[in-house]
């Protein structure tokens, strides 16, 4: 046997460099093992593999008395790599619970996991498994897998409900939330909590444990006593009122396996089929794409200057955007000052901030302290002036291009040089923004949904000249808000009003070809979207989207597909703000009956019979239009990802996560069938629209997927900004 080195050494992957592996150590009689796979530490197949050779090598050591196992960085495991799922190389040998648990159970001498960071999923699985564990007091753990469509699959149902008991693994499992090593200190979750020197403090615990027999295992302890199945069903029940889906229903029967089985044994192999089963399913691999595109931001690759540091902010502009934006740069930890030309308007928008934040306090969503100290931070700014210290201006002003050109004027003379400046217009050239500023590499188009606060999506759109810096700083700042930054091509809409703009107008299309306007609504939200196309266009205003229309220079056709919902307009029925416009507004919404008329009247003045419509039919004209325009958005590079469209529609549009988004949705009925669809629409409405784009055509002929596709000569992917 090779003597185990005393400074670290590296198992390292054979094609790697030497960071991606397993560290051993010798401190005197205890062996510490390092797991440094960054950027999380995932337990992927070499790392496992590494692991297995380390804990064998161990065992054969006679000289070892015990283990320290950790994390190489300051985190312990982010737990499974997702991409193992759909590579197939999640389940190669070692097998996490089949060759490590099973080792460590076996093992001769203690193994304690000192757990800083956080430990998920499949790393708290091994923690569970390791004899002992130490922790940082503020260490995250938990098994969020019910979150990303699957459930734990190495023990983690077996093992934590014996550690901390029924009430509190049904919930954190079901839940896939995340809890403190602090909060379990009185459960057999947690040995021992040391604030400072994590490491130094494990190895002494654990040459103090060295000689103790037998060797606790948590497998062996009894499943919480007093727990049974009736009392777990109804407990589950309680937690199952919102967000129930099918993971959380499987969460719940494999920890209930854990009290009808005989054995712990019984109990895993159980738990190991209903993972199996769910695995496989669309839900699933739905879940994994959406947790993979969105925790990833792929960027151009002629951009790689690092992000410009920012404290201070101003928003320019205190309506329903700038409100709603401040709030959001507040929650980041920034310095907001607002700035409104009307002195009621600026007033008004920060009263409404700073009771936006008061009313969250009391409602003790936020923090009475984290709550003062953003109230500290916000300040009305009366003069433009007084934004000329400001790291990043965010304009959201009228949206009007004269208007945003003179704002753009007027700080571009006035922001100090190295602030970055950036518009929230949701449809207009960011060019001429960018120009009048005088300084266009500092200028980037940060698009915001509404409300700003609470909506993770931020389009950053660049312009021609934005400069590197400009880009980075304004992804960087969308991470630091919580938000996902997807970048946008500068042109039509971006990505999602482009998309949606084609959406809608079939929506339109159908009525004339004989849907009433709530049929097609009720179609498209049992099929998943959270809001019908006809209730999300009286919701934004009607008024609204046809400025939007008509200002828009790249949208020549718009008569002929929009000319309803002008006329809807021109009678003053501009949604739920006037009261009416597809619905009529009262207590509740009720369908606009004189719509139909209208709608007929038009068709008849076209010929164009009414006929009936399936919801499947109305379903496929609307998404698949969204893949149609998709699909040319990443050709032309407006956008750069398949995942990229797909975030935006289900993080701005509504779009069911369950199925992922529209090119995910289309790679699941079958690229060739999505063109022969696109063929058939074609050839029945005589819409040019439907002329499948050579990109779709492509990858059907090499049965590639869409939502994967990346435009690879143009992107970088870049998880760490
Ligand atoms: P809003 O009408 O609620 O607010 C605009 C504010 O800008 C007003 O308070 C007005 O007094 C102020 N303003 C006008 N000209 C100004 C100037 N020269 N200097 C300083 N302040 C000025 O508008 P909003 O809905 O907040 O939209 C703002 C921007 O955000 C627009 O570009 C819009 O397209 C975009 N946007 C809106 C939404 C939305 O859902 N409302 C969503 C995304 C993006």
């Amino acid at each position: 046997m090779i003597p185990l080195p005393s400074s670290p050494t590296y198992l390292a992957r054979e094609s790697d460099s030497p960071a991606t592996c397993v560290a051993i150590e010798r401190r005197s009689s205890v062996a510490v093992l390092q797991i440094a796979n960054p950027p999380v530490n995932a337990l992927d197949q070499p790392t496992r593999s590494a692991l297995h050779a380390a804990l064998t090598q161990i065992e054969h050591d006679d000289s070892v008395a015990a283990t320290v196992l950790t994390g190489a960085t300051s985190f312990f495991s982010g737990g499974a790599d997702l991409t193992e799922f759909d590579a197939g190389t999640a389940f190669a040998s070692p097998s996490l619970h089949r060759d490590i648990h099973t080792l460590l159970d076996s093992m001769q001498t203690p193994v304690v996991a000192a757990l800083s960071g956080y430990a998920l999923g499949g790393g708290l699985e091994l923690a569970l498994a390791c004899h002992y564990r130490v922790a940082e007091p503020d260490a995250l753990l938990g098994l969020p897998e019910s979150t990303l469509g699957f459930i734990p699959g190495a023990g983690g149902t077996q093992r934590l409900p014996r550690a901390i008991g029924i009430p509190r693994a049904l919930a954190a499992i079901v839940s896939g939330k995340r809890f403190t090593a602090s909060e379990m200190a009185d459960t057999a979750l947690i040995d021992q909590l040391y604030d400072t020197e994590l490491l130094d403090r494990a190895v002494a615990f654990a040459a103090s444990i060295a000689s103790a027999r037998p060797i606790p295992r948590l497998r062996d302890r009894p499943i919480d006593v007093g727990w049974d199945v009736d009392s777990l069903d109804r407990l589950a029940q309680d937690l199952m009122t919102s967000n129930v889906n099918t993971s959380r229903r499987i969460a719940v029967a494999a920890v209930r396996a854990g009290l009808t089985c005989r054995t712990f044994e019984e109990g895993c192999a159980s738990e190991e089929s209903l993972f199996l089963s769910l695995m496989s399913t669309d839900e699933a691999a739905a879940a994994r794409y959406r947790f993979l595109s969105e925790s990833s931001v792929a960027w151009p690759r002629r951009f790689g200057e690092r992000a410009r540091p920012i404290t201070r902010a101003a928003v320019i502009g205190a309506g329903t955007m700038g409100r709603g934006i401040a709030l959001s740069l507040l929650s980041g930890g920034l310095e907001v000052a607002i700035h409104d030309t009307s002195v009621e308007g600026l007033q008004a928008g920060v009263t409404a901030v700073r009771d936006s934040l008061e009313r969250a306090v009391r409602k003790g969503t936020l923090p009475r302290l984290e709550g003062d100290m953003r109230l500290s931070r916000v300040r009305a700014a009366e003069s433009l002036d007084e934004l000329a210290e400001a790291d990043m201006i965010i304009e959201a002003v009228f949206e009007n291009p004269e208007v945003k050109q003179d704002v753009f004027r007027a700080i571009g003379a006035i922001a100090k040089p190295e602030a970055v400046l950036a518009t929230n217009t949701s449809t207009l050239d960011i060019d001429p923004i960018a120009a009048a500023s005088g300084r266009p590499a500092d200028v980037v188009g940060m698009h915001f949904f509404s409300p700003a606060q609470i909506m993770r999506l931020v389009e950053v759109i660049p312009g021609t000249d934005t400069g590197e810096a400009a880009l980075a700083t304004a992804l960087t700042l969308g991470k630091r808000l919580g938000k996902i930054p997807v970048i946008a091509g500068n042109d039509d809409g971006f990505i999602g009003n482009r998309l949606v703009d084609k959406y809608l107008r079939q929506a339109l299309q159908i009525c004339v070809e004989g849907a009433a306007p709530w049929q097609v609504d009720a179609a498209l939200q049992r099929w998943g979207m959270s809001m019908g196309p006809f209730r999300m266009m009286d919701l934004v205003g009607n008024d609204i989207l046809r400025q939007a229309r008509t200002a828009s220079p790249h949208r020549p056709d718009i008569g002929r597909d929009w000319a309803i919902a002008d006329a809807v307009c021109e009678q003053g029925w501009f949604g739920r703000k006037s009261g009416k416009g597809w619905y009529c507004y009262g207590d509740s919404a009720t369908p606009n009956t004189d719509v139909t008329a209208m709608v007929r009247e038009h068709a008849a003045a076209r010929s164009i019979p009414a006929k009936e419509w399936r919801d499947d039919a109305i379903v496929d004209r609307c998404i698949f239009a969204l893949v149609a325009e998709g699909a040319r958005a990443l050709e032309s590079g407006v956008a750069l990802r398949g995942a990229d469209i797909d975030t935006v529609f289900r993080q701005g549009y509504g779009f069911p996560p369950a199925k992922g988004g529209p090119l995910f949705h289309a790679d699941l009925v079958g690229l060739a069938g999505t063109v022969e669809r696109m063929e058939r629409f074609r050839s029945a409405t005589n819409d040019p629209f439907w002329e499948p784009a050579l990109l779709l055509r492509d990858l059907a002929a090499t049965s590639s997927r869409i939502s994967a596709f990346t435009n690879t000569d143009r992107t970088n992917e870049n998880e760490d900004l």
